[in-house]
């Protein structure tokens, strides 16, 4: 099959047709109507074969979390997502694998009303790159370096269910059913946290969505806003089908240090915390408090038996 007709294939199949997108597929470059008083957000995700899927991933759970992942980082600014470009390196022209790939990444485009707009083919290693194009009112994105000691520290949804999935696919982990398939749900088919971004942000003074690992990410909050942190560890949030299996899991590290959920960490303001609570109570996911930003540089974790430790700097790191 030939690069025209995989472009084809990919435009005929999309979702989505917005007002945004002036000029979509087909030209030398798209072009994006941006309305008045927004601010264009713009975020580039690159997925490798083998790296950031585990061998043998679907490739309709490969569409699935490329986009879930460009969702996401727009989501932790706070913004609304309108428009995707997508390039694809292939070692074959397989027809199967792009309209595999195609359905995983154009559900979740259908969902959140997402254009693909452009992109490039080429014949190389399987990688995949989203570039994600959003908008946010102008002054009203969360960003990294804003939280102040003594800001309350916050987590969507539960933590560590995507790293107990990639555990067992390693072979170091036994699951049963039914707590398997929902954890290995969690890993292949995350969900973007695009609606609690956009509540938030009026209320959050600085946001991360979780790729990396809780205090790998956390810790960049900490460290572009010049603050330290303590964290409950008890508070962090645990699916059900996590806790049976935490003691198998090696129990607090996998929270605090997986990546791949992409739950959002946010911090908020004490002035804020009540007004927050209750515009996000009884919604799903569910917030939690799980800590409070301070004066100083480290960020310190109180254990469940009362011991305080300084958190190593853990998460995944493509270089070290
Ligand atoms: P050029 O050679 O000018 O870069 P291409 O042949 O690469 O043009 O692309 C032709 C059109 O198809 C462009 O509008 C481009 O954005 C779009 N396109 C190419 N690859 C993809 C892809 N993987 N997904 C979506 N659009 C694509
Ligand atoms: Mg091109």
């Amino acid at each position: 099959m030939s690069e025209f007709h995989f472009i084809r294939q990919l435009n005929l199949s999309q979702p989505v047709r917005r007002d945004e997108v002036v000029l979509g597929i087909g030209d030398d470059a798209a072009m994006l109507d941006v309305p008045e008083g927004h601010h264009l957000v713009v975020s580039t995700d690159t997925f490798n074969d083998g790296v950031h899927f585990p061998e043998g991933t679907a490739a309709c759970d490969m569409g699935y979390k490329s986009m879930a992942a460009s969702l996401s980082d727009v989501a932790a600014m706070g913004a609304e997502p309108l428009a995707v470009n997508l390039s694809l390196s292939m070692p074959d022209s397989s027809e199967a694998w792009l309209a595999g790939f195609a359905q995983g990444f154009f559900e979740l485009a259908g969902q959140y009303r997402v254009q693909l707009m452009g992109g490039d083919m080429t014949r190389g290693p399987l990688g995949i790159s989203v570039t994600i194009f959003a908008t946010v009112p102008a002054g009203r994105a969360m960003q990294r370096s804003e939280a102040q000691a003594g800001d309350l520290i916050y987590v969507s949804g539960t933590l560590g269910d995507a790293g107990a999935a990639l555990l067992a696919l390693q072979g170091e982990l036994e699951l049963a059913e039914p707590q398997r398939s929902a954890l290995m749900c969690r890993l292949n088919r995350p969900s973007p946290r695009v609606e609690t971004g956009t509540l938030i942000r009026d209320y959050a003074s600085a946001c991360i969505d979780i790729s990396d690992g809780l205090t790998s990410d956390l810790g960049h909050i900490l460290e572009q806003s010049g603050v330290a942190a303590m964290l409950y560890v008890d508070q962090i949030p645990l699916s059900e089908p996590l806790k049976s299996c935490f003691d198998a899991v090696g129990g607090w590290t996998i929270p605090l240090s997986c990546g791949d959920d992409y739950e959002l960490c946010f911090t908020v303001p004490g002035t804020r915390q009540g007004e927050l609570e209750n515009l996000l109570a009884g919604r799903q996911p569910a917030v939690r408090c799980i800590g409070m930003t301070e004066a100083g540089e480290h960020l310190k974790l109180m254990m469940p038996d009362g011991t305080i430790k300084v958190a190593e700097p853990a998460g995944y790191d493509h270089f070290s």
